[in-house]
């Protein structure tokens, strides 16, 4: 794993079912790549909502008191990255407001890209924001609805905010999970016992026993309540849906083991791998990964080539605090304590290594040195993915474009700065053809500059922190 981008939020949410906020404590823990900084659950009670919110990794947030004050069948938990505002409490989620239409609590994963306006024009109208989230932006645009019904001062919200939303809602009767218009964030449903529940991916499923059912369709609200059955409506009808799921999803944000947009993460990149191999063929002895998140791919560019598959780099799974405050600094520490090098692996041969994706390119240099260092003859780099060039706008948190090194430099330049034999990237033809839903299904702006929804100038992860 090198350099990446930080994935923005995980969300989980058990309904009907006993002990809900322990569901939803081993949920999150499955969910928690998705967001390091901080964690919390809420819960209805007695009319109101409760909720625990606290920096850091949900094992720390949560004691057992926790999880006994928060005793209910319904919870609804999120994990956090700072894509918008400040990694502070007040910004940990799920946000809990009390609003003319009742008690509310959200929790949200991705970005909106008009929030700013949104936020101003409300703060000019009086409104008085607590966080610097552009997630409060939409529990005040639903508090002030002139719509006297619930759901129609829903809909008329969702159809207001733009951009990456995939949200649960809780009020004191039931949870409501909601994607916008073009999926870009995952969201699936699932059974359990009784009652159901809902994940950003269904890794989070299989730690609580749940059965997974299907997504939340783009454009849809899925209304569930102890001892009901599931209701869905829309905000949008099927027609107006264009669907742009994040393809990065696939390429690192997801875990493996999880399903999403309906394919299998593990299948999806081993078959990134497998086309790499093909596009970009190597002179090698054995190929190996940027472990974990380079491994599918490196297991099938090994079995499209030939090539010998060797961990070469063994990752170190007890560093992983070290991503707890997003800045260049803490970045630059873990380079050297991730990954270890089998040096008897890598001695004399020469090796392809496979990893997901180069984001700046400061800590695959770093991996291609110490491969060196180890007596490795040659060092190809394969990169299960096209050059990021662009930066997301939709809740990842990239760098500008003056740090993303293939905005700043071809590829031949690129493999210079990384001291390789070679370089090679997979296509966009290669990444789209490796899932199943089709290319104009997808989000690739971060490689295409296609940005399926139009940017409010000047967004970035502190506008609203600076107005
Ligand atoms: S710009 Fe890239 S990371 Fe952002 S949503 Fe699109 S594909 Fe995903």
């Amino acid at each position: 794993m090198s350099d990446h981008p930080r994935e923005f939020c995980g969300l989980f949410a058990a309904v009907g079912v006993a002990a809900a906020a322990e569901k939803t404590y081993f949920g999150l823990y499955a969910l928690q790549h998705r967001g390091q900084e901080s964690a919390g659950i809420a819960i209805p009670r007695e009319g109101d909502i409760i909720a625990h919110r606290g920096m850091g990794l949900v094992g720390d947030v949560f004691s057992q008191a926790d999880l006994a004050r928060l005793a209910s069948n319904v919870a609804v938990g999120h994990v956090r990255y700072s894509t918008t505002g400040s990694s502070n409490v007040a910004n940990a989620q799920p946000l809990v407001a009390k609003t003319g239409k009742g008690p509310l609590a959200l929790a949200h994963n991705g970005n909106l890209v008009n929030s700013s306006s949104l936020r101003a024009e409300y703060e000019a109208h009086g409104s008085i924001f607590q966080t610097s989230t552009d997630s409060e932006v939409i529990l005040h645009l639903l508090a002030h609805r002139p719509q006297d019904r619930f759901e129609d001062a829903l809909v008329a919200t969702m159809r207001e905010i733009r951009g990456a939303f995939s949200l649960l809602l809780l009020t004191p009767d039931e949870v409501i999970a909601i994607r916008d218009s073009q999926g870009f964030r995952p969201l699936v449903i699932g059974s359990l016992g009784d009652g159901f529940v809902v994940a950003s991916e269904t890794c989070a499923f299989d730690l609580v026993g749940a059965k997974y059912l299907r997504e939340v369709e783009p454009g849809e609200m899925v209304f569930l309540a102890p001892g009901r059955p599931l209701r869905s409506t829309r905000f949008v009808a099927p027609a107006e849906t264009k669907r742009a799921h994040c393809i990065f999803e696939h390429v690192y944000f997801s875990r493996p083991d999880s399903r999403v947009f309906g394919d299998s993460v593990h299948a999806v990149r081993r078959r990134c791998g497998e086309i790499l191999a093909e596009e970009h063929p190597a002179p090698a002895d054995i190929v190996m990964p940027i472990p974990d998140s380079g491994t599918s791919a490196a297991l099938g560019y090994a079995r499209a080539s030939g090539l010998t598959f060797e961990m070469g780099f063994i990752r170190n799974h007890y560093v992983g605090r070290t991503f707890i405050q997003p800045t260049q600094g803490t970045r630059a520490a873990d380079v050297g304590m991730k990954l270890n090098l089998v040096v008897d692996v890598v001695r004399g041969k020469r090796v392809v290594i496979v990893d997901d994706s180069i984001i700046r390119g400061t800590t695959s240099r770093a991996h291609v040195r110490r491969l060196r260092a180890a007596g490795a003859r040659e060092v190809h780099m394969r990169i299960a993915c096209p050059p990021v060039r662009n930066p997301c706008h939709y809740g990842i948190d990239f760098p500008t474009k003056t740090e993303l090194i293939a905005a700043q430099h071809d590829i031949p330049d690129i493999a210079k700065i990384l001291e390789v034999d070679s370089l090679g990237y997979l296509s966009l033809d290669g990444l789209l053809r490796a899932t199943s839903f089709g290319a104009e299904s997808y989000c690739t702006a971060c490689y295409s500059g296609k940005y399926p929804v139009p940017i409010e100038a000047g967004l970035d992860k502190f506008v609203l922190e600076r107005r």
